[in-house]
């Protein structure tokens, strides 16, 4: 049905991880702005970094309270239980009703440091610097044969495609129209199509003020639709206020780039939304 994908809203986290509201909070005020799908998508624990991720005394408290809203809310809207799994997560993400397969680290390869690459600059600068001898084009290339690592698991989404230009705005850290970083991107894209993945555009980074543009740019999603690729529309929801923040602008970006359809997430699965 037209307009559909306004009301599925599947990459939302919860202050189990890293987001502001609970997930009772979450689910009244998904109810009343009228969706029909609220899929929580909580962090995965992860070893290598446990700041922002979900321990495993929470993850038995996400599950054992979703499966109570999920008997709440029967009738009425759909939840579902999902996870987003990052790439050196320990949890199985098969376990869940769905999974976002992500990656949020580049391994140094000298000094064997789990880098977060898209929230501190001294981080990043630290990888580009301690492990990758100053080229930052490397950090990308690394990046992005992680990302099509997550796409041989066959998530049922793979997140944020290109979120190491997360905080590279004005290319700070390394040029995005250099040829290495398309090169690196469509090369993953590729692993992406071969697997049939479900590409996310993540509204995200505008909300949170870090980009003027969504994850995946529009030279990617230009090549995705050539590879007749799909897609979800999703906000990486921390706030409840951003349940679906920019989908009619993504949903007009996709247009006019030529996509006739977005897939919807909901109960049974994924369905086709024309635009
Ligand atoms: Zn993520
Ligand atoms: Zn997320």
């Amino acid at each position: 049905m037209a307009g559909e994908y306004m009301r599925s809203s599947v990459h939302v986290h919860s202050k189990l991880c890293d987001g502001k509201n609970s997930l009772e909070e979450m689910a009244v005020l998904a109810w009343r702005a009228g969706l029909q799908t609220l899929g929580f998508s909580g962090h995965s624990h992860t070893p290598c970094d446990l700041e922002y991720c979900m321990s495993p005394a929470r993850t038995a408290q996400y599950k054992g309270e979703i499966a109570k809203l999920k008997k709440q809310y029967e009738g009425k809207m759909d939840i579902l239980y999902g996870l987003e799994w990052d790439l050196f997560s320990d949890d199985d993400p098969t376990a869940y009703d769905y999974f976002i397969g992500s990656v949020h680290y580049v391994r140094g390869p000298k000094t064997g440091r789990y880098y977060e690459i898209d929230w501190r600059e001294a981080d990043l600068a630290a990888c580009i610097r301690d492990d990758f001898d100053g080229d930052g084009l490397a950090v990308v290339e690394a990046y992005f044969a992680n990302v099509a690592k997550v796409a041989e698991k066959h998530p049922t989404i793979l997140g944020h495609f290109d979120l190491i230009k997360k905080i590279n705005a004005g290319n700070k850290f390394f040029d995005e129209s250099d040829p290495r970083y398309a090169a690196a991107a469509s090369s993953a894209l590729m692993v992406a199509a071969r697997n049939r993945c479900v590409l996310e555009v993540n509204t995200s980074s505008v909300y949170r003020g870090f980009r003027e543009d969504f994850y995946p740019s529009e030279a990617i999603l230009k090549e995705w639709l050539a590879l007749s690729g799909n897609v979800v529309i999703t906000a990486d929801v921390h706030d409840a206020k951003a349940l679906t923040f920019g989908y009619e602008e993504a949903a007009a970006q996709l247009k006019a780039l030529g996509y006739s359809k977005v897939l919807v997430l909901g109960k049974g699965g994924f369905s086709s939304c024309p635009l």
